[in-house]
């Protein structure tokens, strides 16, 4: 009996190991699946019976049955049921009839209540279920009676049905109860999952109109400005530039969110990690020279990566950046690149003011910030590219010494 339990049990911890994290399946190639699944596990049911007294051997098969009834509909059921009957063909017997018999009862039960089943919650189904089950005992019991009616009037055989009965009844709502928390389970992830997203949603809106809303107030001003005929046309020339200046950041702000929303890369490339970094040094060097930060490069040749070349610049770009501004005194800013036993390894570091655990828990997060004009959106961009990329990007940061970015790409 234990056995056949877990028989029973065995694939729905399957189901839990393979199932749950790939919902995208097709209905109809699920149900043929989970018609196989219950016949396969009949069959083992069937293959080791168990006896209640010597003399009676007794299986489990019908719960897989009625349970690929209840969740499969009858393409799962009919597959189970063929496999079912042709195992008991096989074995033959005087029993093979009766097994006919209780398996077009099972139809007969599933048909009774599958219009209304949909509809029903997850208790109602279990006791659907194991009404089902009950029903099939009761089935076998009828077919015994009217082939040979003095077995009803057996005490040991009417007790043995009882027992029966009742096992298959237990087997069958500890099944259906545990297939109601999976699925309950899983919905709830699937909502979980939903709500990260959606709070995530919200705080971007919240921080897009809070970082574009200033640039545009400050660009209206000077506008407002030059409207005042009096003005030196230095002057205007300065608003002019201040207020294209403005807009200017706006617009680098909204481009950094639609990168955000839409890490995903549409043409993949092999990139050269030394030609990347040589020319993210490049771009940088005006900026980091007006800080008085060295750039020192250690790169390998030939290191390849998977990415679009533009969105892997910025994510090195933003990272450089940050180093730059995290040295106000000067300093040194370097890149390696190479390959370790993990993978290709690239590092961005700085010898500048550090951060404390808790800051660097909450790099990537939108909207964290620690500089006046800062948007907190450049680690939140570099990290999405990265991941994009399938990479892992990992910090290390002491404060007053500097902070190391490493990012790594698994080889495979
Ligand atoms: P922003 O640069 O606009 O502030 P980021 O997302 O690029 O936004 O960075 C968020 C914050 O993380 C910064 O304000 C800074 O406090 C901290 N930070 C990022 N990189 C470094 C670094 N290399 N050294 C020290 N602090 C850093
Ligand atoms: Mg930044």
């Amino acid at each position: 009996l234990l056995i056949n339990l877990m028989f029973l049990m065995l694939p729905m911890f399957l189901a839990q190991v393979f199932w749950i994290d790939r919902p995208n399946r097709k209905p109809r190639r699920s149900s043929i699946a989970l018609g196989l699944i219950g016949g396969v596990t009949a069959f083992f049911c069937m293959m080791v019976p168990f006896h209640l007294t010597s003399g009676y051997f007794l299986d489990l098969r019908m719960v897989p049955l009625a349970i690929c009834l209840m969740y499969g509909g009858y393409s799962s059921g009919l597959i189970t049921a063929s496999i079912i009957m042709m195992v008991r063909l096989y074995q033959g017997g005087p029993g093979v009839p009766s097994s006919f018999f209780v398996v077009a009862c099972a139809f007969l039960g599933y048909m009774v209540i599958s219009r209304r089943l949909p509809k029903w919650t997850s208790p109602n189904k279990i006791i659907a279920a194991v009404a089902l089950s009950l029903w099939l005992s009761a089935a076998t019991l009828t077919y015994a009676w009217m082939i040979h009616s003095d077995i009803f009037y057996n005490s040991l055989h009417i007790r043995l049905s009882l027992q029966f009965a009742a096992i298959q009844g237990t087997a069958t709502w500890i099944i259906t109860y545990f297939i109601e928390i999976i699925i309950k389970n899983t919905a709830l992830r699937g909502m979980l999952e939903q709500s990260k997203k959606m709070q995530l949603v919200s705080e971007l809106a919240a921080s897009v109109s809070h970082e574009v809303r200033n640039p545009l107030t400050v660009t209206r001003g000077f506008i407002q400005m030059l409207k005042n005929e009096s003005l030196s046309s230095e002057k205007r020339t300065a608003y002019i530039h201040l207020a294209l200046e403005e807009l200017d950041r706006a617009e680098s702000i909204i481009s950094d969110f639609l990168n955000f929303a839409k890490p995903q890369l549409r043409r993949l490339e092999a990139l050269d990690v030394l030609q990347e970094i040589r020319s993210t040094a490049d771009i940088m060097t005006p900026y980091a020279t007006m800080n008085q930060v060295n750039i020192t490069l250690t790169l390998e040749e030939g290191c390849l990566v998977q990415g679009e070349k533009d969105k892997f610049r910025q994510c090195l770009v933003n990272l450089a950046k940050n180093a730059i501004e995290a040295m106000p005194e000067g300093g040194t800013l370097s890149f390696t690149a190479g390959r370790e036993q993990a993978g290709i390894v690239i590092r961005v570091m700085d010898t500048g003011a550090g951060m404390t655990k808790e800051q660097v828990d909450r790099l990537g997060t939108p909207y964290y910030s620690t500089k006046d004009k800062g948007t907190g959106l450049g680690t939140m961009v570099a990290f999405s590219i990265i991941q994009a990329m399938k990479g892992r990007i990992s910090i290390t940061s002491s404060i007053g010494k500097g902070t190391c970015f490493t990012i790594t790409f698994h080889s495979t």
